[in-house]
């Protein structure tokens, strides 16, 4: 199906504004890159990038509010009926010597230009709203038409220029649904080394910006094949030939992934869940990935929230062989899983579940038991008895370290039984304890 041409009327009125204000005093102004692309495809479009004619200060000059974000840069933010817009002078640039960044950038006046810096021919299209006229020297519409990433200008050089942009180009392939073209895709070994000088923040953005397409395993895929994901995550290679039933732990990963919901950190914690696979046997090694993924989760420089939770999803996902727990066991694990992450949890066991072919009933019933219990409203740490420090240290007949011992212990109790948890029982029952300790030590 051709895509639909571009008329204004697609492009945000107020984003026309601007342009159009640009035009008044004398400029040129586009729409560029990934807006005009996901216009061009029907998808739904996140932000407007807008480039000028215009020197960053005759910007600054067009606008009544604006905020020189990037001026080193050539980008201005300007505010208009209340949105910003990220406005940026065309831009050629200069060498790279360190795969990176360019060592300069200069102002130009022609767009082709600026459009010949940029990474894929389908990112390097611009529209004038106000000519209705589009600007594609680099033949991206025929590339939007046949599903092909391919390289502006000469891969191998551009490649060398920023390393980053092989992994673009991988991400490009998953959210987009294209295909790599061939040349471009061949060029993609030989800049593995730049690749390699990539900041690790610029590499996490690109992963988190997979997880966002629909499958997201197709950019892995090409990771793999390309030698990219041995500069990334050798973890993950590491394990993907662990048999796991009949597959293999690449295939079954790659399949959670895709089986995953949206938020970043569960897809990642599907992607990565059988990491410990080779090292230990089916009842600990989610553990150990998990540990083994706490130092490579620092390094991609993720949150530590972030680290965190994938970690923790990871840890908890599996549930074999819950279908035999007791009510005390479900407890025991809605405890450890928490009530804010246990359905996260439950996803994850659920996606990788049905990757290793296995029977997703036991998941889905395990999941209803946890919501019961949820209902029951089940104390599950410490703050929720309904006894107190206070108490324990009456109890005790003294504070220190044995107070937090003496609640987790009367914790554990009421997660077994947790109709215990009434003032006067639950007393009896600290005090019952506290002798055990005192007689004990
Ligand atoms: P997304 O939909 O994920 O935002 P995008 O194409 O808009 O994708 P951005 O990172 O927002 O990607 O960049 C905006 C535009 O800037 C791109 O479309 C491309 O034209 C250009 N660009 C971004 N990164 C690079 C790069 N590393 N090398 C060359 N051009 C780039
Ligand atoms: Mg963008």
């Amino acid at each position: 199906m051709a895509p639909p041409a571009l008329t204004p009327d697609l492009i945000p009125p107020p984003v026309v504004e601007v342009c159009a204000r640009l035009r008044e005093k004398g400029h040129r102004a586009w729409v560029v890159g990934g807006c005009v692309r996901d216009l061009l495809m029907g998808r739904p479009v996140s932000d407007w990038d807008i480039c000028t004619s215009a020197k960053p200060k005759q910007t600054q000059r067009a606008f009544r509010k604006v905020i020189p974000t990037g001026i080193q840069h050539g980008t201005v933010t300007v505010l208009w009926k209340g949105e910003g817009y990220e406005v940026t002078t065309l831009r050629g640039e200069g060498e790279y010597t360190d795969g990176r960044r360019p060592d300069e950038v200069f102002f130009v006046d022609d767009i082709r230009e600026d459009l010949a810096r940029r990474d894929f021919t389908v990112n390097a299209i611009a529209y004038d709203p106000i000519a209705d006229r589009l600007e594609d020297p680099f033949e991206g519409m025929a590339d939007l038409e046949a599903g092909k990433i391919r390289a502006v200008g000469v891969a191998a050089e551009r490649f060398a220029e920023d390393g980053l942009r092989i992994l673009r180009g991988a991400r490009f392939v998953a959210t987009l649904g294209f295909e790599l073209e061939a040349d471009t895709r061949a060029a993609f070994f030989g800049a593995l080394d730049t690749y390699a000088k990539v900041s690790a923040e610029r590499i996490r953005e690109e992963w988190v910006k997979t997880m966002k397409a629909r499958a997201p395993s197709a950019a892995f895929r090409i990771m793999r094949e390309t030698g990219i994901l041995e500069r990334t995550c050798p973890l993950l290679l590491a394990t993907a030939d662990a048999p796991v039933g009949a597959r293999s732990a690449w295939e079954v990963s790659l399949d959670a992934l895709d089986a995953s919901r949206p938020p970043p950190e569960e897809r990642l914690a599907a992607l990565l869940h059988a990491v410990g696979r080779p090292r230990a046997d089916e009842g600990t090694f989610a553990r150990a990935g998990a540990d083994l993924l706490e130092g490579w989760l620092r390094e991609l420089r993720f949150s530590n929230d972030e680290r965190k939770l994938i970690t923790h999803l990871i840890r908890l996902h599996r549930v074999d062989g819950a279908a035999g727990w007791s009510d005390a066991e479900v407890r025991r694990f809605l405890q450890r899983a928490g009530r804010e992450r246990v359905h996260a949890v439950l996803r994850l066991a659920r996606a990788v579940r049905q990757a290793e072919a296995g029977d997703v009933a036991e998941i889905d019933h395990l999941k209803a038991r946890v919501e019961a219990a949820l209902l029951e409203q089940v104390p599950l740490t410490v703050g929720e008895l309904a006894v107190n420090g206070k108490d324990a240290m009456d109890a005790l007949g003294g504070g220190g370290r044995a107070v937090g011992e003496l609640l987790r212990e009367l914790l554990d109790r009421v997660v077994d039984d947790p109709a215990l948890n009434e003032r006067e029982p639950l007393l009896a029952l600290l005090h019952e304890l506290a002798a055990a300790r005192k007689e004990a030590s």
